[in-house]
Order: C-alpha cells, then structure tokens, then sequence
C-alpha cells in the first residue's frame, strides 16, 4: 500500500517577532522547492498574516494554535475559525497538551474546536498523548483511547492526529521509534472503531515530541507514522528545512 503522505509540521507556540517571521518565510520560500511532504506552520496570532503572505505560492500550509468553538462574540483574548480563515488559516490545533494544561481544556471541548474548525473550512490537527505518570502507571493505551473517542465524539468530517506524548515535548526525551509506532498502531486501530477501516488507513498521525534533524530519520521510517508535530527545532528555518527533507524520503520509499 502507498504511504500516507507524510507532514511536517511548525509549531512556533509563543515564539519570534516578525522580523524573524520574515526572515523564515524567505528562507522557507527560496529553498523548499517541491517537497514530497506536506508542510504547515502553526505561528502565534500575531505572525499568522506575515506567515501567510510570506509563503503565498509556496504550497505551504498554515494554520492558527487554538481557536474558540464560537464564531464570534465576547471572547476576550480568544480567536474564532472565521477569524483563522479571514487570514489565511486552513488548519488549527486542537487540543495541545500545552492548552490542556495551562488553559485546562477537557477532552469534550477538543473534540468541539475540532468541530467549530471544520465549520470554517478548516482542518483540525487533533493532538492527544499521555503524561509521564500515566506512561508509569500503564494506562498509556487508555488515555489515548478516552482522548480519542472524546475528539470525535462531535464527528468532525476532516481531521489529522498528532500522537504528542507529553513526557517528550520540549524536554529532549524522544520516544524510540518502536514506542512511537506502538502507540501509533493502536491509534489507528482505535480511529478504524471510530471512523471506519479505509478512513483509519487514509488518516496521518503524526509525531510529536523533541523531534530534530538527527532523529527524523529514524522517527518517521515506522509505518503508522506519517510525519511531524515540531516545536523547538522548528523555531530555526535551517533545521525545520531539514526535518521537511527527512519526512519527504520516507514518502518515496
Ligand atoms: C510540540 O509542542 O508540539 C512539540 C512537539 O514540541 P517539541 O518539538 O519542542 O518537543
């Protein structure tokens, strides 16, 4: 069977001026060519016009951290799907652990921004993974089958998932690719209960978690993983580039 094809994805959190945003569109759009892998950009509010303008034509894909499942309203501090798209968004986050934590979003409201997201023409990118505690105690495969069946429960008709373990973003602790691609499959199983086979088959389900271009190699040659959820290394053009090129020869292998 042909490769799902692959992601590579930037999520910038609460980082750069727009200066810097500059800077890496140009780098971006001068030396990414015709890459095999899909590539999105997550910037912070802030940056997502000078993200979007600056990579006009490039095929590169962006897509706004969060938004609130209302369109509009009194929402202080909050972004709306509409809002996303009024900028050029096609994609959101949706649940991050970073969300779940500091903003204590439940597992039901992910699977309501990931509806509100699919109402304004964008794609959800659906991030789930357990926390060290929960790896420790062995429940991993229960969490992730309670997050799961919580997103979808509102039955967004588009989305892609983000196996993001907790223990493992930003703290240097990559999982082995053998943990990855375990926890990957039984996604993929559970996602086949949900969605059905062929939908479960056509989903990518991308890792995230101290991803960089010494590991990417490695991380993205299982099969039931299709791609990359970046954060650190994806703050520097040079090394996110590389990531892309990783994610890209396993699209033609
Ligand atoms: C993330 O925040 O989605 C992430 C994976 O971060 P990092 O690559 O820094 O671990």
């Amino acid at each position: 069977m042909a490769r799902r094809r692959p992601i590579a994805a930037a999520n910038w959190k609460m980082n750069l001026l727009r200066r810097d945003a500059e800077d890496y569109c140009r780098h971006i759009a001068s030396d990414l060519g015709e890459p095999a892998a899909e590539v999105l950009i997550f910037p912070p509010a802030t940056l997502l016009q000078t993200v979007a303008e600056g990579l006009t034509g490039t095929g590169v894909g962006v897509g706004g951290q969060d938004l609130h499942t209302a369109a509009e309203g009194a929402h202080t501090g909050d972004l709306s799907g509409v809002q996303l798209a009024d900028v050029g968004c096609t994609w959101a986050l949706c649940g991050h652990s970073e969300r779940r934590k500091d903003h204590g979003e439940s597992d039901s409201l992910v699977g309501r921004k990931a509806l509100a997201a699919n109402e304004h023409g964008l794609v959800p990118l659906i991030c789930l993974g357990e926390s060290d505690e929960e790896r420790r105690a062995g429940r991993t495969f229960e969490v992730l089958e309670r997050q799961l069946k919580a997103a979808l429960e509102t039955t967004p008709a588009a989305f892609e998932l983000a196996y993001e373990p907790v223990w493992a973003i930003g703290t240097g602790a990559t999982a082995t690719p053998e943990i990855a691609q375990e926890a990957h499959a039984f996604l993929r199983q559970q996602l086949a209960k949900e969605v059905g086979k062929q939908r479960a088959q056509a989903t990518r389900i991308l890792y995230g978690g101290s991803v960089k271009p010494e590991n990417a190699a490695e991380l993205i040659a299982p099969e039931d993983i299709d791609g990359f959820l970046v954060g650190g290394a994806s703050l520097d053009s040079t090394k996110f580039l590389a990531i892309i090129m990783a994610c890209g020869a396993s699209a033609r292998v």
